[in-house]
């Protein structure tokens, strides 16, 4: 039987996806190869690259001034491409730390760099996003982590950038509808809402690549993936061709319903949360996220109990970070709201026994 998988990643795929594409590793569409065989070099690949390139391109309501690369490395290598790229040592790039993704990408943008740190809400544990600071414009660009996954803080909202504008968004992408052209440079690691591991996404203005002024490891340098629409060297084939999937499956259910079911989800764990004075929420009520959702117990003492409760319902990956502690739920695109549902049933139990 199916578990209900709230891993924070990699995490769950729909269904329909995990099929298909266990039917392409046998054989891809009666082509007599393993999806696993095919050669990077060749219509049946590149065809995959550019309609998964499309998908991101829609589905993000991006135009032709857009590229789409496809890399590997996660989104911690992004943490230190997007600085050697842009970022020259007698430069600053401001960034706002929300948490650990936040302070991994600080760290390694000041090997490249200076970094102003414009906001940050470590003294909390990184309970809240913090707001109310100015945005200088001679900053280089300015860096956000638009969900925070171990943290469980979201920005609702985004600050206008007068500068370059760069976003980690590896955990709440294409989870809801935004303004993406808002944005200069998005990356996201695949393995969180759209797709396994092994592949990370970089969408960036195209415009940018010009603005890169120095001579780069090939591999480290945004212009040798464009210039070979990511296909410089061996890509992650099999991890694309299951964003593919994914992305097919985004479109067709469609972003706003999407949306709306995460709404759904989040409104529902939260309101257990809430109405169990047993459970304790991370983050301040405003910033909740709708991806990742943090709470402890009153009791701690309860904790392993609350586990073997969880378990016990088939539910699985709701330990929580070491740096929360608790509990964490992530409920990304796939996770169905019936899992959800069964969570929030064990919550009530588990609290009306124990509160
Ligand atoms: C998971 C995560 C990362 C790190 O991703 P890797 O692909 O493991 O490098 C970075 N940023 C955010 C927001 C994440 O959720």
């Amino acid at each position: 039987m199916r578990k209900h998988i709230f891993n924070a990643g990699p995490s769950v795929l729909p269904v329909e996806v995990l099929k298909e594409a266990s039917a392409a590793v046998v054989e891809l569409n009666n082509s007599g190869q393993s999806i696993l065989e095919i050669s990077h070099r060749g219509q049946t690949f590149e065809g995959m690259i550019a309609e998964a390139k499309s998908l991101v391109k829609e589905l993000l309501g991006l135009g032709d001034d857009y590229d789409v690369l496809f890399l590997q490395g996660g989104a911690s290598m992004q943490f230190c491409m997007v600085p050697m790229n842009f970022l020259n040592q007698n430069e600053t790039a401001a960034y706002v730390d929300t948490g650990t993704w936040s302070s991994k990408a600080i760290k390694e943008a000041k090997l490249f760099g200076k970094v102003d740190v414009l906001a940050s809400s470590k003294a909390e544990n990184f309970n809240h996003i913090p707001k109310g600071y100015e945005i200088p414009k001679t900053a280089k660009y300015f860096h956000i982590t638009t969900n925070n996954t171990i943290y469980g803080t979201q920005f609702h909202s985004y600050p206008e950038s007068p500068v370059l504008y760069v976003a980690d968004m590896s955990s709440d992408f294409l989870s809801r509808e935004i303004n993406a052209q808002q944005f200069d440079f998005i990356y996201a690691g695949a393995q969180k809402n759209v797709g396994p591991a092994g592949a990370t996404l970089v969408i960036l203005k195209k415009e940018l690549l010009k603005k890169i002024d120095k001579t780069l490891p090939s591999m480290l340098d945004y212009r040798v993936y464009a210039e070979n629409d990511s296909l410089y060297n061996t890509p992650a084939v099999f991890s694309i061709y299951v964003c593919l999937l994914t992305l097919r499956w985004i479109k067709k259910t469609g972003l706003k319903t999407i949306e709306k079911i995460n709404d759904a989800k989040a409104s529902a764990i939260y309101a257990a949360i809430d109405r169990n004075p047993l459970y304790n929420g991370h983050s301040a009520k405003e910033d909740r996220s709708k991806m990742n959702v943090t709470f402890t117990l009153s009791k701690p003492e309860l904790e392993d109990a609350f586990d073997e409760a969880c378990a016990k319902a088939d539910i699985v990956g709701v330990k929580g970070h070491r740096s929360v502690g608790g509990f964490r739920a992530s409920i990304y695109n796939a996770l169905p709201l019936e899992s959800v549902h069964v969570l929030c049933a064990v919550m009530d139990d588990f609290a009306k026994k124990h509160g």
